[in-house]
């Protein structure tokens, strides 16, 4: 799967709904990823890893979002954008160690408006994917689909493509490239796991040739928010 690089915003017409296990709207594309990039690609999340969004206003919120329609078919709606704590340090961190793509479930319409506000000059959120690139597995219990996201095609060695995000059903199809993020609901204000923990072990990520033995590590620990 080549990118969408953070600049050209893709045509929502070119790809449609999740084509199942197996497609990838993005195959074929002329849009590249850098494969040649001397730097780690980081995949990180956006609900509750980067931000929560609810109806809900719970305290300040750093973003509203009116007449917001979260999937297909819903009515839209007024939503309060609530930034995970340290989240614009975070990133700029992160943008100097790696690669940065925000690969989410949710829909481009959505996420544009969260990213738009979170990196306006587009800086630290060097790609975008949105739920359109995810492949749709079937629920459990048969009900409805499971986004997955699928590492695989992003065009970079997965010894070199890290994936943070709170939902590990999310890289289920490289559990070993993931970091289970603890979830964010927006109610812990004091929570310092995307400039604490997460960014102790992005460091020493950033200086790996190959980076699974590392998130093996990660893996053996449960990582406290
Ligand atoms: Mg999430």
């Amino acid at each position: 799967m080549a990118m969408v690089r953070s600049g050209p915003r893709c045509e929502p017409s070119r790809f449609g709904p999740p084509n199942g296990v197996g497609a990838c709207p993005f195959y074929g594309s002329s849009s590249l990823s850098p494969i040649s990039s001397p730097r780690h690609l980081l995949v990180l999340d956006l609900d509750e890893t980067l931000v929560h969004t609810s109806a809900i206003l719970k305290g300040r919120c750093d973003l509203v979002l009116r007449n917001v329609t979260m999937s297909p078919g819903e009515a839209p709606r007024t939503c309060y954008v609530h930034y995970r704590p340290r989240l614009i340090p975070f990133l700029q961190e992160a943008a100097r160690l790696f690669d940065v793509c925000v690969f989410t479930a949710g829909t481009q319409p959505y996420a544009d408006q969260v990213l738009d506000h979170i990196d306006p000059s587009r800086s630290v959120v060097h790609y975008r994917l949105y739920r359109h690139h995810c492949e749709a597995h079937p629920g459990t219990l048969g009900q409805g689909y499971t986004y997955v996201k699928n590492i695989a095609r992003l065009g970079r060695p997965l010894s070199q493509v890290i994936i943070a995000d709170n939902s590990p059903v999310s890289y289920q199809l490289q559990p070993q490239n993931g970091i289970a993020v603890p979830p964010w609901t927006g109610e812990d204000r004091k929570d310092t796991f995307l400039l604490g923990t997460l960014m102790q072990w992005l460091r020493r990520l950033a200086t790996k040739d190959d980076v699974i033995p590392t998130l093996a590590e990660i893996g053996n620990r449960t990582l406290q928010p």
